[in-house]
């Protein structure tokens, strides 16, 4: 069920039909853990049968393209690495676009080896970026080599803000606590890439030389999803198969483009 299609950003009665660019959050928009919402894969296939890009977003820089295909492959959703960005993907969107070329990373193998792939390089004296990211691995040796780097004010990235990330088995620590620990070491606080900033977005929008107008992002989460998509001007929706209730969104100052139920509900408006 569609509860609300904000008419002041429709044109010609059904506005999705002129986008050429869906962002989809993953959990709570198109699947819940390990269980796929059902129709978010004929949304996504009605899609790529129309030619419209696919791109699946998440916060998340510990895991890399590789891991979300295997997910997302598996769950019948039709994509490839290209269409994954994880917020590690739009920060070296963005570092590549600002000619950036050595990094200290504070960052899972993975994340380390997904900017090595990118063409980076790394160096623990004399980066142009010290870049944090979900580290799952974390050492002492790695908190010293950055306070000493961002003492010196090398300039400080974090790839998103997330103080916990949620799992099969609850909550766990996320990079949120790393920004403050730095921050109360140092009194600097990070660039940030990742939702609720548009740099996540943006730099894609860049990438792919499109309007934001041309844009939308499908999410479940108002204060992070549906926060950014206003901020950055593209179409908003809001799905109910997540952690938003209708009453919250009622609540809520935030004014999106679409609420509906689930992607499924999006399919007869492509
Ligand atoms: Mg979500």
């Amino acid at each position: 069920m569609i509860y609300q299609q904000n008419p002041r950003q429709q044109s010609n009665g059904n506005s999705l039909k002129e986008v050429k660019l869906f962002f989809f959050d993953m959990d709570g928009t198109l699947y819940l853990g390990e269980k796929l919402i059902e129709g978010a894969d004929l949304f996504v296939s009605k899609l790529q049968e129309n030619n419209v890009r696919r791109i699946f977003l998440s916060n998340n820089s510990s895991k890399n393209r590789k891991e979300y295909l295997k997910k997302l492959t598996k769950m019948g959703f039709k994509c490839a690495a290209e269409d994954i960005f994880t917020s590690l993907n739009a920060t070296i969107l963005k570092l590549k676009n600002e000619k950036v070329r050595t990094i200290y990373p504070l960052g899972t193998p993975s994340f380390e080896e997904e900017l090595l792939e990118n063409g980076f390089e790394f160096s623990k004296e004399s980066p142009d970026v010290v870049l944090l990211g979900f580290d799952k691995t974390l050492t002492y040796e790695k908190i010293d080599n950055a306070y000493q780097l961002l003492k010196r004010n090398v300039r400080f990235v974090a790839t998103h803000p997330d103080v916990t990330c949620p799992t099969e088995e609850g909550y766990i620590p996320d990079i949120g606590g790393f920004i403050a620990m730095f921050e109360k070491l140092t009194g600097r606080l990070p660039e940030i890439v990742g939702k609720p900033n548009t740099g996540m977005v943006s730099e894609i929008i860049k990438h792919f030389s499109l309007e934001s107008s041309e844009c939308a992002m499908v999410g479940d989460r108002l204060y992070t999803d549906m926060r950014m998509a206003v901020d950055a001007s593209i179409k908003s929706i809001l799905v109910l198969s997540g952690e938003t209730k209708i009453d919250d969104y009622e609540k809520s100052d935030l004014k999106v483009t679409i609420v509906a139920d689930s992607v499924k509900d999006l399919i007869p408006l492509v």
